[in-house]
């Protein structure tokens, strides 16, 4: 174990990322780069990571913007809730802690959208303090390294998983310890085609020993997607065009997007049945754009873009903004890219 442990941290010295957030370990930038590396790869992460220090170098900055700001700054990189959590945490840390960072580990818990995992990460990162992290990478290496054949999405198995962490970790480097296990997940022991070659932990890996590496880890889980069929109905008058908020409760809460109908069936809508749909009195719809499917995590997004001759008072609950303000909301990406290739006021035929 002493033996594996100094391989690994040798391994990490030599092959570690430089990464902006490794170069100046403050609590609020650890904080920051852990919330957005959630769900994201690092290559994606580091462009917002370095707009958000530069747009709120401090966690009073944060704090004090405007929450449609945080989501346009945002935009992009989904799951939008972690955007909204990380401007009520800065808050939380402005208000009960006078703008410094709890130094311990159930504070950081008490976080807005701070986990065990991120807890674990800052307070050892930043205040080195012995707490393991367990992410999908660790996961991976130590149920490789120890031939772990049970699903390690269910709870007793991670439990294993974080008491094999807990024992593993480094009292004296446990931040250190942390981001190289984390590390060589990343970069040797991959989910395909392991670079076992080049691993400082071979020696001990049981999967690589018995040829098990192709199983593990296991997954008992089948994720159930969704299929849904958006239908957004753009018009423009007087240089003007409606858009609503998202609620709360679903994908993109709190983004903006164009009037939206949405459908069980994958079908385009008559103008009629537009009409029936938004309670309106007249339409003319004078193109139709289907767009390629939108894939998140659990979700297949159908969409088709309505370009409508319509009079935008007929619609309730909408904003009317002009073209350009349209551009400082935040919109779900796929409006966004959809908005990069087509003008407003395009297209004459319906299709
Ligand atoms: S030997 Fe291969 S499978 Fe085992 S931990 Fe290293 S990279 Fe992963």
């Amino acid at each position: 174990m002493i033996q594996a442990r100094s391989r690994l941290h040798h391994w990490y010295a030599e092959n570690k990322r430089d990464l902006p957030w490794r170069s100046e370990p403050s609590p609020y930038r650890i904080w920051l780069s852990e919330i957005i590396l959630q769900q994201t790869r690092v290559a994606q992460g580091m462009d917002y990571y370095l707009r958000f220090v530069d747009a709120f170098p401090t966690v009073f900055d944060l704090a004090n913007a405007e929450e449609d700001s945080i989501l346009k700054l945002w935009q992009g990189l989904g799951y939008y809730n972690r955007a909204r959590n990380l401007h009520a945490a800065a808050k939380q840390v402005v208000t009960e802690h006078s703008g410094s960072f709890p130094d311990d580990y159930d504070g950081l818990l008490s976080l807005k959208g701070v986990g065990p995992y991120t807890a674990a990460a800052i307070a050892s990162i930043a205040y080195h303090l012995p707490h393991a992290v367990v992410d999908g990478n660790v996961i991976r290496v130590l149920a490789r390294v120890h031939g772990i054949e049970a699903p390690v999405d269910q709870g007793l198995t991670l439990k294993e998983i974080q008491n094999l962490a807990n024992a593993f970790l480094s009292r004296a480097h446990p931040g250190d310890h942390n981001q190289a296990v984390m590390e060589l997940g990343a970069l040797v022991c991959t989910p395909r085609t392991p670079n076992c070659v080049a691993c400082p932990l071979r020696a001990e890996c049981k999967a690589h020993k018995l040829d098990l590496i192709d199983s593990i880890p296991i997954k008992s889980k089948k994720i159930k997607r969704r299929s849904r069929f958006f239908h957004y109905i753009i018009a423009t008058e007087a240089g003007k065009t409606a858009i609503q908020q998202r609620g709360e409760k679903d994908i993109w809460a709190g983004l903006y997007q164009f009037p939206l109908i949405e459908t069980t069936t994958d079908e385009t809508l008559t103008d009629e049945l537009i009409i029936a749909h938004l309670n309106l009195n007249k339409i003319n719809v004078v193109r139709v754009n289907a767009v390629a499917k939108h894939v998140l995590s659990h979700q297949d997004i159908y969409t088709r873009f309505y370009h409508t001759e319509l009079q935008l008072e007929q619609l309730a609950d909408c904003k009317l903004v002009t073209l350009e303000e349209l551009h400082t909301f935040a919109l779900p990406r796929l409006i966004d890219r959809y908005l990069e290739n087509k003008s407003l006021s395009e297209g004459k035929k319906r299709h």
